[in-house]
Parts: C-alpha cells; sequence; structure tokens
C-alpha cells in the first residue's frame, strides 16, 4: 500500500482529501501554492498520532494547519507533495470549568466559536482579533497571536493553562492541566506558544477563562498626529491602567481604505484627522462608573487640545460599529492592490517617531507608495502596511528593500521585526540577518532534538538550510 492509501484507509471517509485542496493549500495572502499529496483530516489525538508515525514511516513532511490565516505562509506546505493535516475536523469544546475559570477544547475549534460557547456561560476568551470567524485554537497558539487585548489579558501564551500535543516521533505528551502554578521543570507548554507547527501538532488545549464584563465604555477619537497619540495612550494607562482593555489606532488612510472598500462602514466623527485612537475600558463591577471615568478622560484631553474630535459609543451596536473600522482595516487596504504586511513593534515611548522616519525613508525606495500604519497602541505592535502606488500593480521590484528598510529600522530601535504573525516562511531570510546566530542556533538545536528528521513544517522558523547542517 501507499502512503496515501494507508492514510485514506486510517482516516476513512472526508478523512483523507485529495482532489480539490486549493483552500488548503493556498495561503491567506495568495503568494504560496503547492498542491499536497493529500490533506489529512483526523478527528481524534489518535489519528493525530497516525498520520504523523506513517509520514514519518516514509519520511514526508507534514504541515498542521488551523485557519489558513498566517499571514507568513507558516501553513502551507513549501513543496508539492507534502501532507496537510487539517485540525479542522477537531472541533469539540470538551468541558467548560466556571468556577476555576477554564475551557478544555480540541484544536480545531474556531475562535469565534470559543467566544460564544463561554460567552453562554458568563465568561470570556479573551483573545480577539480580525481573522475570528477563521482561525482555529491551535493555530493562535502556534503563532502565539496577540490580537486587540493584549495589555489587559496578554498574548496567546498567558492563556494557556495546558496543552496535548502530537510529538514528530509520534507519541502523545499530555500536559492539558489546568494550573495557574505549575513549576515542575521546563514550561513545556510555552515551547509550544509560537512554535508554528514546527516541534509537534497541539490537538488538545485548556485555556484561562475571565468573568464577563458587565460594562463597556468604547470611544473613538481624532487626533492631529502620532505623537499625540502616544502621549494619550500614556495618559490613559497612568490614570486608568486597570480598566482599559484595548488601545489600538489608526491612520486616515487606513480609514480611507475601509471607508472606501468595505459595505456598510461608516465613520461616526465630523472631523478627519490624520490618526484615530480606539479605547475600550471594561470592568466586571457593577459599582464603578465607567463611562463617567471615559468621558470626564476625554473632556480632560479635548481641555489639552489633544483630541479634535471623538464620540463615545452609545449603546452595543455602535461599539461594533467603531470595531469594524479597526478589524476590517487588513480587508480594507487587501482590496486596494498588492500590499506588503509588517508587524513590528517598537518601545511604545518610540512609537510616533519611528513612524515619522519611516514614512520619507520608504517614499524615497518607492515614490508613491501607500504607508498605513496601524495597530495595537497600548503595545507598541504597529502593522505598517505597504500598498502599491495608487495606479501601479507592483512595487516595481522594490519589496525586499521595502521590507528590510522597516524591520532594521525596528531592530534598531530596540523593538521586533516580527511581533505578532510569527516568522512563518516569509521572514527566515531576515531572522538569519537579524537576530544572533546564537539565537538562531539556539532555535536550530531545540527543532533538532524534537524533529531530527525535519518532518514537522520543514522550512518554517528554523532555516532549513541550517537544519541539514546540523543533521
Ligand atoms: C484579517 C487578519 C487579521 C489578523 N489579525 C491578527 C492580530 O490582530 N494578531 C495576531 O497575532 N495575528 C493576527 N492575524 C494572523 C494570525 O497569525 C492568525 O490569525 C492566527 O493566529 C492563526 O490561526 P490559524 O488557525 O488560521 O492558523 P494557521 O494559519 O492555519 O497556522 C498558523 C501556524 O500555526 C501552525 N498550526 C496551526 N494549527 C496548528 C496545530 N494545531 N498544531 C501545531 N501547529 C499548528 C501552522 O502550521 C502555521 O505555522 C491576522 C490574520 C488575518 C488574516
Amino acid at each position: 500500500m501507499t502512503l496515501a492509501d494507508k492514510l485514506a484507509h486510517s482516516l476513512g471517509a472526508n478523512g483523507w482529501i485529495t482532489e480539490g485542496t486549493d483552500h488548503f493549500h493556498k495561503d491567506w495572502l495568495g503568494y504560496h501554492a503547492h498542491p499536497p499529496l493529500g490533506v489529512a483530516r483526523p478527528k481524534t489525538t489518535d489519528q493525530v498520532a497516525t498520520v504523523v508515525q506513517l509520514a514519518r514511516q516514509a519520511r514526508i513532511p507534514i504541515t498542521p494547519q488551523g485557519g489558513n490565516t498566517s499571514l507568513c505562509a507558516g501553513a502551507v506546505p513549501a513543496k508539492s507533495g507534502e501532507i496537510i493535516l487539517s485540525l479542522s475536523r477537531m472541533t469539540a469544546i470538551e468541558s467548560i470549568d466556571t468556577v476555576g475559570g477554564s475551557v478544555t477544547v480540541q484544536a480545531g475549534v474556531v475562535l469565534a466559536n470559543l467566544h460564544e460557547a463561554v460567552e453562554s456561560k458568563g465568561l470570556i476568551f479573551p483573545m480577539h482579533l480580525g481573522a475570528e470567524g477563521s482561525a482555529q485554537i491551535g493555530g493562535l497558539i502556534s503563532t502565539n497571536a496577540g490580537g486587540n487585548h493584549v495589555l489587559r489579558y496578554g498574548m496567546m501564551q498567558d492563556l494557556v493553562f495546558g496543552l496535548e500535543v502530537v510529538l514528530p516521533n509520534a507519541t502523545v505528551w499530555n500536559g492539558l492541566r489546568h494550573l495557574q502554578k505549575d513549576n515542575a521543570g521546563y514550561q513545556l507548554r510555552k515551547l509550544f506558544c509560537g512554535a508554528e507547527g514546527t516541534l509537534g501538532i497541539i490537538t488538545r488545549a485548556a485555556l484561562k477563562l475571565y468573568p464577563m464584563p458587565k460594562q463597556r465604555a468604547t470611544a473613538l477619537v481624532c487626533i492631529r498626529d502620532f505623537q499625540t497619540c502616544v502621549e494619550l495612550g500614556a495618559a490613559l494607562k497612568r490614570d486608568y491602567h486597570e480598566f482599559i482593555s484595548s488601545l489600538e489606532f489608526f491612520s486616515d488612510l487606513g480609514l480611507e481604505f475601509v471607508l472606501r472598500n468595505i459595505h456598510d462602514t461608516k465613520f461616526p466623527c465630523q472631523s478627519r484627522t490624520p490618526a484615530y485612537v480606539l479605547i475600550e475600558l471594561s470592568t466586571s463591577s457593577p459599582q464603578v462608573q465607567l463611562h463617567e471615568m471615559l468621558e470626564s478622560f476625554l473632556f480632560q484631553m479635548f481641555e489639552k487640545d489633544w483630541i479634535v474630535d471623538g464620540t463615545v459609543a452609545a449603546n452595543e451596536s455602535q461599539r461594533m460599529a467603531f470595531w469594524r473600522l479597526r478589524d476590517e482595516m487588513p480587508m480594507g487596504q487587501a482590496m486596494e492592490g498588492a500590499q506588503i504586511k509588517h508587524d513590528i513593534s517598537v518601545p511604545t515611548a518610540r512609537l510616533a517617531d519611528f513612524i515619522e522616519q519611516m514614512i520619507p525613508s520608504l517614499e524615497k525606495i518607492l515614490v508613491g507608495v501607500r504607508i498605513n500604519a496601524f495597530g495595537h497602541l497600548g503595545d507598541g505592535n504597529i502593522h505598517l502596511n505597504l500598498t502599491v502606488p495608487a495606479g501601479q500593480q507592483d512595487f516595481a521590484g522594490q519589496q525586499i528593500k521595502l521590507s528590510e528598510e522597516i524591520y532594521q529600522r525596528a531592530e534598531q530601535e530596540g523593538g521586533s521585526f516580527a511581533a505578532e504573525h510569527g516568522l512563518g516562511r516569509t521572514k527566515i531570510p531576515n531572522a538569519n540577518k537579524l537576530r544572533s546566530s546564537v539565537e538562531r542556533q539556539l532555535m536550530s538545536s531545540l527543532k533538532l532534538a524534537l524533529d531530527p528528521f525535519n518532518l514537522m513544517n520543514p522550512g518554517v522558523i528554523v532555516d532549513d538550510r541550517g537544519h541539514q547542517d546540523l543533521i
């Protein structure tokens, strides 16, 4: 029997797909597409282990895949003839502990479905991002996703209590504990947070839940420059830190992309300014005067002339409309033509200077390039996304130069060239240039120790050539 026959036999009907795999093997940005040997769609941890075992015997690489929303081609194979292992049939929400505040899920649960399930019990899972209708728990853990509430609740690694993982040698590590405290050796679960499928396949997770906020107060404010956004953010943190659940910003160009390309979006303020800040406060206490707090802060900011215009959401539908302007930004920009995405971070105090310095540098490389700065003001994570000049089809061969300019400057500022989305396949050359050989070697050694045959998502995070040298 061939490997394909064995997989088809082990996984049953709909468990092994070889036709019509476009949806699985093309990446979200549409730049990578290598038809696989097939797509394995196991339903249980044992079936995942069987796929890993059979692939290992045949020395065929596996790319684990969640919702396939990776923005750095991490969820699709680099070559044809490899296996995609999709978690899309492992969708059980197994148990919710309302006392301890945790939930146990299979890795293929879509984030939006998890929100719905836990909210019906008066709890929240506080990870929110634009791709939440497709992104799965396993993918979010494997990219150590950030999202819109990092300031308050941390990144995905801070929301994981325990994991179950099928290792590259096909054994199952059951680390599904629900504990806040467990210092029995290395923090193994953290090893898999951000590992992008290179060290094993996450099959189940125990995640942390929080009480549902009883109140939320959300404002959208218009600001005359990025530096004032930074200062406003710092003032908000100084006075109301424990109430801030989101502190996001976006440029006027980004707003224009959304209003032009996304149906049913409307800007709620009178003035258009170079930058906007979306503030959300929340509390689980019914006693706190949250709206009064936010309004008083905004009043002070108007008095100081830091805010040009702004509005507070009067109800949930207005709040959702504000959030759509921010969440639809990747899609709004995608509809403007070819783009290059960057997700860098810099120390928050340097955020405005960084953007102001990058604009002329990038325009010098490509006249007319459209620069959209938006992202997470609260944690210094900027998506400095570039769109081709109006009327042009491509970046005139300047893509690498443009990205390198941004990445180098971010690292020089003490920031990171890869703050949120991971390295995937696309950022390995940058990692090789920007991070020390000690750091890269450490990652290669870890990879080699767990996956000596380099079969788990080869070419992601660890440079394949580096890996071959080590073998
Ligand atoms: C519109 C949009 C908005 C986004 N906004 C944000 C944002 O605000 N913050 C942010 O951090 N990211 C954001 N992202 C990118 C982010 O990486 C993904 O949305 C998400 O974390 C990936 O989940 P996924 O299930 O789609 O994983 P995939 O794309 O399928 O996979 C991502 C990586 O994880 C690996 N993987 C997937 N499942 C498993 C598993 N079970 N076990 C082991 N490895 C696995 C894959 O091999 C791949 O390397 C955004 C993406 C889009 C398209």
